[in-house]
């Protein structure tokens, strides 16, 4: 059963980031979505409309309706090699076509971004509530900072329950993950975090195969344009919160990210992806001086509310929350 009216032109894009139906073992506690449930959305989008089959240009598609009813575009973000090794493959065999949002960071000399650090020693190396000690103790030694943020950040009780209603729209995080958040946002700088959680990262990940596993190379990322996909463009550092990353520095990442992939792909993408939903006057005034026609942001939520055309503020569905028989899912339809 469909919600959405069969005339009216709507948009949904549907937000994915890792998808295995076996994640390779050095990955194996990362959250991801099971591949069979993945194909099975697929088909659901293709029996409620119509699913980007790169047979329009993506801007196109997006900007100016060729369809009537609803139309679907699968988006996956974060230059995951997944993406070109399990789902590039699959889509394939659906005869659709992708978006793939790609921030360049670990292009350059086997870096990883503070991101995908601090995905990965969240959920792979301990249990959480170890997690969050070791974090802790890693800011004491390694950060310069005031005994109040100090307490602030302490994984007890009471600093935890006070988190519990923060990020109201992402109903799927414990308090836990609030509270780091809480903690990574809102107390925390860029500059702060990044040390914090790259020295805790050098100190327990064995890096051996994991940049391998994680991150679509180059000639990936070219592979998948040659197959008729979209690359859009995701920034370079994908910071994660607008703290610390202000001004001249969000329009130089941008640049940056730009310049990586026009000279891998030899066009820049005209799509962009706001990294984790970020959108901040900064934000939008950078993509309109690098040429940006069009923009998504992650969810319905956002860490500022800016007014920016609609093109610039495309809301996405995450694939955890997707639901075509949902009545909240029109939260995520983009009237275009
Ligand atoms: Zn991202």
């Amino acid at each position: 059963m469909s919600l959405f009216p069969s005339d009216e032109p709507c948009l949904v894009v549907v937000m994915y980031h890792f998808i295995y139906e076996d994640p390779p073992k050095i990955l194996k506690h990362v959250p991801h979505l099971k591949l069979s449930v993945f194909v099975e959305q697929i088909r659901q989008m293709k029996s409620a409309g119509f699913v980007f089959d790169g047979s329009v240009s993506l801007s196109d598609f997006i900007l100016n309706s060729h369809v009537k009813g609803p139309r679907f575009l699968l988006s996956f973000d974060d230059t995951l090699r997944c993406h070109s090794s399990v789902v590039a493959p699959t889509l394939d065999n659906e005869n659709v076509k992708g978006a793939f949002s790609v921030y360049t960071k670990p292009w350059e000399d086997g870096q990883f971004t503070s991101l995908e650090m601090q995905r990965l020693i969240q959920y792979s190396i301990f249990h959480y509530d170890k997690f969050l000690e070791v974090f802790f103790e890693t800011c004491r030694e390694k950060l310069i900072i005031s005994e109040k943020d100090l307490e602030k950040i302490k994984p007890k009780n009471e600093n935890i329950t006070a988190c519990t209603n923060l990020y109201p729209n992402d109903k799927f995080y414990s308090n836990e993950e609030r509270f780091f958040r809480f903690i990574r946002d809102e107390v925390l700088k860029f500059k702060d975090f990044e040390l914090a959680i790259s020295s805790m990262f050098e100190k327990y990940c064995s890096q051996d195969d994991l940049h391998k596993e994680l991150y679509m190379t180059r000639s990936d990322a070219q592979a998948l344009a040659k197959g008729g996909h979209s690359i859009l463009a995701h920034s370079h550092m994908h910071p994660f919160s607008p703290a610390g990353f202000e001004g001249n520095k969000v329009y130089e990442d941008i640049i940056k990210n730009s310049q990586i992939l026009s000279k891998t792909l030899g066009f820049q993408p005209n799509g962009f992806t706001y990294p984790c939903g970020i959108k901040t006057k900064d934000y939008a005034s950078a993509l309109q001086r690098a040429g940006y026609k069009f923009a998504l942001t992650a969810g319905e939520y956002n860490f500022s509310v800016i007014d920016v055309p609609q093109a610039m503020s495309i809301k996405r569905v995450d694939a955890a929350q997707f639901d075509l028989t949902s009545q909240s899912m029109m939260a995520f339809v983009n009237h275009i």
